[in-house]
């Protein structure tokens, strides 16, 4: 039968005389034993690495060390280590100060040490740029605003205002004695923002307003650490 220049067999394949003289007899029956040959040297290769990996881990097993002592899990909270014990302290240390702080305390980089020696002299040093005279905190070695490293550090008014606040009813760990507490962002004088505690007021929406006038209180927390504050002004 003619069916457009090819003629297909009654089982619906190629006819082999006519793939034959359209030179596609090779494609009928192709060589493929490399096939088989390929899969056995895979599959080979594969048990061999199978079998070295086992007796690898077996013979490492053994030599290793004991596993470290397991961490009991408390049902999927965060495991702590052991309470370490409170260092002895120097005679005249105040022991009140040392033993009874409890909260994070802030760890000095080289960029902030001026801003915490200066709160435990009772100043407030932030840094100002040299170039647009832009006032800046937290610090840096360059300039927020231009991007100039001509800066210098300032001692600041301790002055500003009361940006907003936020009173916080369920403090955890060493705060939750202190709650309800007040949260703040105070607006300096000189312009730069920080976060802090609102203290010597009442905790309470009644004796805490936005843009209420506020100055620094420095909170010697430890013998070494001294935290900016603010209360109402005066
Ligand atoms: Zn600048």
């Amino acid at each position: 039968m003619s069916n457009g220049g090819w003629e297909y067999s009654e089982e619906g394949d190629l006819d082999p005389d006519l793939t034959e003289e359209a030179g596609y007899g090779e494609w009928e029956q192709p060589d493929r034993r490399w096939v088989g040959s390929l899969f056995r040297i895979i599959t080979t290769l594969l048990l061999i690495a199978l079998i070295g990996s086992v007796l690898l881990s077996v013979v490492s097993g053994r030599r290793s060390s004991p596993p470290p002592e397991q961490v009991p899990n408390s049902g999927g909270r965060l495991t702590r280590p052991a309470p370490t014990a409170i260092p002895e302290l120097r005679p005249g240390q105040s022991e009140e100060l040392m033993a009874d702080y409890n909260k994070p305390l802030p760890q000095a980089t080289p960029e902030t040490q001026e801003f915490w020696d200066g709160l435990k002299r009772e100043e407030l040093r932030i840094q100002q740029c040299q170039d647009c005279q832009q006032h800046y905190f937290y610090p840096r070695p360059f300039c927020p605003n231009c991007h100039s490293t001509n800066v210098e550090w300032i001692t600041a008014s301790g002055k500003g205002t009361l940006e907003t606040f936020v009173i916080n009813h369920r403090a955890m760990g060493g705060f939750a004695d202190e709650a309800p507490y007040v949260i703040a962002v105070v607006t300096l004088d000189e312009g730069p923002r920080m976060m802090t505690n609102l203290v010597n007021v009442e905790a309470d929406p009644e004796h805490v307003a936005a843009n209420m006038a506020v100055e620094i209180v420095y909170d010697a927390v430890t013998d070494e650490v001294t935290l900016p504050k603010f209360q109402p002004a005066s």
